[in-house]
């Protein structure tokens, strides 16, 4: 049988029009309202919190063999059935792939380490980032719903990803950027065909145009969050980890976090596959946020012992993807925490341009500054004795550390003088 282009760039090898996906319905974060059906626009709950999508996880677990579905090539489009149904012809695709989970043999050397240490590099999506997941699913279910024209706020990779899986898809994309995020990334939405503006404030005021726009404009609003599908496409980081690790969970995750939709859909993947009796060991992965000294909401509140986190006041830190002073689905981000027995820290702007240095000079994977930070919440987890060195970890780093600054320590050299070859040797 002829594969179609779109099956081609997938790389699926079978036609897949006629699969069965689980979706129940859709239920509020916070009241557990499940008034809200499957296959139709969301965006909140009628409170206006974080919506999520139900399944028939006894269904998945009697018709789905995981096997199977880990067989298939084509990243992460193989886990559809776990997904919310999309048509075939409404799938956005740009050759995803697997991402790569490296180890770190010198760090473990020099710390004694008798488990193990890990680095799931998201890098390697398209656009760079983990941000590819969750727009692929979210722009796919836009397309779907004949949504027309998207608006949202980001510090920049969410915005690349929307940029290339909107105009893939057809769909109209309004990026609004704070004009002090890298540079790379408003330039890179508009290399990808975004109608992209800068706004003299941060993500969450970008937000409240988005909010505004929704009633002036007609723009769907896909802002961290705010829609139900980039939490699901998110997932798919967490099934994905669980398999190449031989479907056993690592004994912790240490994820960087701003808005929260790369933890909270990672523990909602491992809750679900323990449901579906996919995981070969009890081991749930204990879910640990990093945060910076300078933006961390989330770990004021899980320090205070809060269910929900407030506005943190005069943001700041390098790393973009992480300034985020107000998480909507934070009371999700905290219950991940808690159920999963974790926890949340901070990191100093100091100490992420070190650990990002560290991880380019001892393992050769120059990772972002939102990655950086899990080395060094490692090693303070460590120290504090809450890790343990016979733990198997898995620290992400979620974006390409090339669309960020990058310290130039390189002298020039005069070419028209003599040269001093001594100073090579
Ligand atoms: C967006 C982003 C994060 C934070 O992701 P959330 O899942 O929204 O918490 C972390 N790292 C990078 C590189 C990002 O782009």
């Amino acid at each position: 049988m002829a594969l179609s282009q779109n099956q081609q760039s997938r790389g699926i090898d079978q036609a897949m029009s006629e699969y069965k996906t689980y979706v129940t319905h859709l239920e509020c974060s916070e009241t557990g309202e499940i008034d809200y059906e499957a296959g139709k626009p969301h965006g909140t709950s009628r409170i206006g919190k974080p919506l999520m999508v139900r399944y028939d996880l006894a269904g998945m677990k009697r018709d789905l063999d995981k096997n199977e579905i880990w067989a298939r090539p084509g990243g992460f489009w193989k886990w559809r059935e776990c997904l919310p149904h999309i048509d075939e012809d409404n799938i956005i695709s740009l050759g995803e792939d697997d991402t790569p989970i490296i180890p770190c043999p010198t760090i473990m050397r020099e710390l004694d380490i008798t488990g193990d240490l890990l680095l799931k590099d998201e890098s390697r999506l398209p656009t760079y980032s983990f941000k590819a997941r969750g727009l692929a699913l979210a722009m796919s279910m836009a397309k779907q719903f004949g949504i027309s024209h998207v608006a949202m706020p980001t510090n920049g990779n969410a915005g690349g990803a929307l940029a290339a899986y909107a105009n893939r898809g057809g769909v109209r994309a309004t990026i609004f950027v704070p004009q002090d995020a890298p540079p790379t990334m408003p330039r890179e939405m508009q290399m990808l065909g975004s109608e992209v503006i800068r706004i003299n404030g941060m993500i969450n005021d970008g937000g409240k145009l988005v909010g505004d726009g929704v009633n002036q404009v007609g723009w769907f609003d896909v802002s961290t969050q705010r829609e139900p599908y980039r939490i699901e496409g998110k997932k798919t980081m967490g099934l994905e980890l669980a398999a190449q690790l031989g479907w056993k969970a690592p004994d912790a995750i240490i994820y960087s976090t701003g808005g929260g939709t790369g933890l909270v859909g990672m523990w909602k993947a491992f809750e679900e596959m323990r449901e579906m009796g996919w995981l070969e060991s009890d081991t749930m992965p204990k879910m640990i946020a990093t945060q910076s000294e300078g933006c961390a909401p989330i770990v004021k509140a899980w320090d205070s012992g809060e269910d929900t986190a407030g506005l943190w006041d005069n943001a700041f830190t390098h790393a973009a993807g992480i300034r985020v002073p107000f998480a909507l689905g934070s009371r999700l981000i905290l219950k991940a925490i808690r159920d999963s027995g974790g926890t949340a820290i901070t990191i100093s702007e100091q100490e992420i341009i070190d650990a990002r240095i560290e991880l380019g000079k001892k393992e050769a994977i120059h990772v972002c500054p939102e990655g950086a930070s899990t080395l060094t919440g490692y090693k303070k987890l460590l120290d504090s004795g809450f890790l343990k060195k016979s733990d198997r970890v898995v620290m992400f780093n979620c974006g390409n550390g090339l669309k960020y600054d990058m310290e130039d320590r390189a002298p020039i050299m005069d070419i028209k003088q003599p040269i001093d070859w001594d100073q090579f040797k």
